[in-house]
């Protein structure tokens, strides 16, 4: 017996690299946002008081949680705030999936909901998306330890709305569970289950600031649902870490809500981009799923080239995108929207790679 067979052990989630700040690429491999955060939160950080840093923060995230609340039209206790989504995802598996009955998720989407299940001991099961990469809702109304839909989902980029009752009818068909429904994408054209927090119990909604409001680099994430699943929520991390979200996460996280016009724009820019991209690959031959978030995804042509010799040619000419060796995935690409210039860029390698 050594210590080591008692370490909890855990295959951990792989991020897109990071390449370091003086190797300069052009990074479209993990969804950031290509332009930079309001000039009110530059206002917001000249302006933020030093001293304050002596006190600890709010541990309910006071101000930051109400400016959400009035932001999105719900209660303060409707919100919960988290480093991330990926904390506040982290807090909710560990609240809400304690049964013995499997947890289910796709078995293509945001790749690390397998990573807490396994490092919680959470007993999970993969549902297989259909053959144009939808989530089939019918995998989702039998019996279950809760359940996880990323909508649009990731790495597809699918928006699930065609059914426009596809969230609703698997929140009333699981009254015993949770269900946990990932916005990290829906600024960018999804359609978004909010509303259904008024009328359910059960349906918990998780956003990020990382994506939309181009604040990867801040850390705020943050869950709306009915007060009691918050409540839950809470007790937990009050059981953990009370003091999450720090000083200037708090300030400039209220500064970004303060500008909605910007990041209208901004995302609207985005969109138009992704647009854009889209049709030019789709003119070269690959196909490319209907993507409402910020990125593409998209298979080359067979004929003409694999997609890991294109991830591998890309990245030789400092362009990174993200590729995966699995089933469904090791044909396609998912390309991150960049600026138009950047995107000029990633099309022009293209045809080099591929003349
Ligand atoms: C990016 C992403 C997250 C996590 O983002 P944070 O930076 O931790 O807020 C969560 N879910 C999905 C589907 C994502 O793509």
């Amino acid at each position: 017996m050594s210590w080591e067979d008692k370490v909890r052990k855990v295959v951990p989630y792989i991020p897109g690299e990071q390449p370091s700040d003086d190797h300069k690429v052009i990074k479209l491999n993990t969804n950031e946002m290509p332009y930079p955060p309001s000039p009110k939160v530059s206002e917001a950080l000249a302006g933020f008081d030093t001293e304050s840093l002596r006190l600890y923060p709010a541990p309910d995230v006071g101000p930051l949680r109400d400016a959400l609340a009035a932001r999105y039209g719900v209660a303060c206790d409707e919100v919960f705030v988290g480093v991330g989504s990926d904390d506040v995802l982290a807090t909710a598996f560990l609240t809400f999936f304690y049964s013995d009955k499997p947890v289910i998720f796709p078995d293509i989407t945001y790749s690390f909901y397998d990573v807490w299940c396994d490092v919680y001991r959470i007993p999970y099961e993969t549902k297989k998306l259909d053959e144009d990469y939808h989530i089939v809702k019918a995998d989702y109304l039998g019996e279950n330890g809760g359940i996880v839909i990323a909508n649009p989902n990731a790495p597809t980029g699918i928006s699930e709305e065609r059914d426009v009752r596809f969230i609703e009818d698997i929140v009333t068909a699981n009254p015993e569970s949770v269900v946990i429904v990932d916005e990290a994408y829906v600024d960018f054209g999804g359609v978004s289950a909010l509303p259904l927090i008024k009328k359910y119990d059960n349906v918990l909604i998780v956003r990020t600031f990382s994506k939309s409001r181009a604040f990867a680099g801040m850390r705020i994430g943050f869950a709306m649902g009915n007060s009691r699943l918050i409540k839950y929520m809470n007790d937990v991390k009050y059981s953990v870490n009370s003091y999450t979200m720090n000083r200037p996460a708090i300030e400039l996280g209220i500064a970004a809500l303060s500008d909605e016009e910007y990041y209208e724009k901004a995302v609207a820019k985005v969109v138009k981009t992704r647009q854009w991209t889209k049709k030019e690959l789709e003119d070269r031959g690959f196909s490319v799923t209907d993507s409402k978030t910020n990125f593409v995804f998209a298979a080359p042509p067979e004929d003409k080239i694999s997609a890991k010799e294109l991830f591998l040619q890309l990245k030789q000419r400092d362009i990174y995108v993200r590729w995966w060796d699995k089933d469904r995935l090791r044909e396609r690409l998912r390309i991150s929207v960049g600026t138009d210039v950047e995107m000029q860029a990633f099309v022009a390698a293209v045809d080099e790679i591929m003349a």
